[in-house]
């Protein structure tokens, strides 16, 4: 409606007996929503300019001439145990059609309701003609079923999900938990920071105010819309003046976090088995010991921990040991090739089916702490050998997982160097200028 003929409906009398009824109407289609008048008859319409007053036609006439229909839409989230019939009675489908939907269904999309689901009817009333019925299992995901003149025609429509790529950066003040989510980052993104860093950091006992980290993340859109955030691709964490940087690839079959060189982040060993409430002996080559009080080597490190607190395996390999030895009490040996070994001992019992010779992966449970054998209070004693030489496990140098091939690397290089720099190029002034100082 253009602005001259607006202001002179407002100023007509006449107009007022023209509205017959909210909704959406499917005509006239030239006039504006927002107009302060609903609608107007079809002579109006045509006419142009303002007709006079006696050439208005009567509602009473207008409804015979041409009924209005509506489009009206309806939705149902569905719950456990609604039918399908019910649920389409519900939202004004009649048993005819709901009959024709039936028989269009090759894909039983509609005999096999789950709850969650959406069922949208859009049906013209008051003819109750249903013109199409949705059917959205996910926001990506719908099922369309569009009257035609030769019945309802069915339709799957998948909505594009866009990937783009987002960027935050935070100051540690409070806890990287705390400060993150004030930051608008989610627990599930947090969580991915601490699992990707975890073999470098502990974040349990070496995050200190002022340390920091910057992210580019998968942000998932439909139709504008943020619906999900996705991967870390890329990341910085700065601990202690330490700088480390991680990058997502695909390396083969594994999907994992390298460093801009190409080393993966994750080490072949874990560096504790087992979550401790303290170190209650260190490795010590001349230890005075507990119960003999003469001097014997301390050959591991041992965490005090509950009674039953699981045991992990350190890395992946094959039990070459599985039982009681004199003064470890329950042990198990796991022999991770390559001349390393590992030993758990005063254990109070094994996860089931653990039998020498069975493949165990890194941080897979495989026993539980006890006080069995020579021990005065639940610990794990843990050992790490390499070619049968002990080595202290809170200091020995952790290999790095499996590297790339030379092809894998060739083709990661350039791909980091890319990431790494698009990484860079959003830092705040005050992010590069602290990276600059530790440069120095
Ligand atoms: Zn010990």
């Amino acid at each position: 409606m253009d602005k001259s003929l607006l202001s002179k409906s407002l100023l007509g009398a006449s107009f007022t007996l023209l509205v017959v009824g909210a909704g959406l109407l499917l005509w006239p289609t030239s006039w504006q929503s927002n107009a302060p008048v609903a609608q107007s008859s079809p002579t109006r319409q045509s006419a142009g300019p303002i007709a006079d007053k006696a050439d208005v036609p009567s509602p009473e006439h207008l409804q015979e001439r041409n009924q209005p229909q509506t489009l009206q839409s309806t939705t149902a989230l569905l719950q456990a145990g609604d039918s399908l019939s019910r649920t389409l009675n519900r939202l004004g489908v009649n048993n005819r059609q709901i009959a024709e939907l039936l028989q269009v269904d090759e894909e039983q999309v509609l005999s096999s309701l789950k709850p969650g689901q959406r069922l949208t009817a859009e049906i013209l009333t008051p003819a109750n003609d249903l013109q199409r019925l949705t059917l959205s299992e996910t926001r990506e995901q719908s099922h369309v079923f569009t009257q035609t003149d030769q019945g309802f025609r069915y339709q799957l429509q998948i909505t594009p999900m866009e990937t783009l790529l987002a960027y935050k950066e935070v100051v540690i003040q409070n806890s990287l938990f705390v400060d993150g989510v004030n930051a608008g980052l989610s627990d599930k993104l947090l969580a991915q920071v601490t699992d990707i860093f975890r073999w470098d950091i502990d974040f349990a006992l070496d995050v200190r105010k002022g340390d920091r980290f910057a992210l580019l993340f998968e942000e998932k859109y439909i139709d504008g819309e943020k619906v999900a955030t996705g991967n870390i691709i890329a990341a910085q964490f700065v601990n202690n003046g330490r700088v480390f940087e991680a990058i997502r690839y695909q390396a083969g079959e594994r999907t994992d976090y390298f460093t801009r060189d190409g080393l993966s982040l994750r080490r072949a060993f874990i560096r504790s088995p087992v979550d401790f409430t303290r170190v209650s002996s260190q490795f010590n080559p001349n230890r005075l010991h507990p119960i003999f009080k003469t001097t014997r080597p301390h050959q591991g490190v041992d965490y005090a921990a509950p009674t039953n607190t699981p045991v992990q395996s350190a890395g992946d390999g094959k039990v070459s040991f599985v039982g009681e030895m004199k003064g470890y009490g329950n042990t198990v040996i796991i022999d991770h090739g390559q001349g390393y070994t590992t030993l758990y001992a005063h254990l109070n019992g094994f996860t089931d089916n653990l039998i020498a010779g069975r493949n165990v992966s890194q941080g897979e449970t495989i026993a539980y702490v006890g006080q069995t054998g020579w021990a005065t209070g639940p610990h794990l004693h843990y050992e790490f050998r390499i070619n049968g030489a002990y080595k202290n496990p809170e200091t020995v140098d952790i290999p790095y997982d499996s590297p790339m091939s030379k092809e894998e690397l060739m083709a990661f290089l350039p791909y980091a160097q890319i990431l790494s720099k698009r990484l860079r190029g959003s830092h705040s002034r005050g992010f590069s200028e602290y990276l600059a100082r530790l440069d120095r």
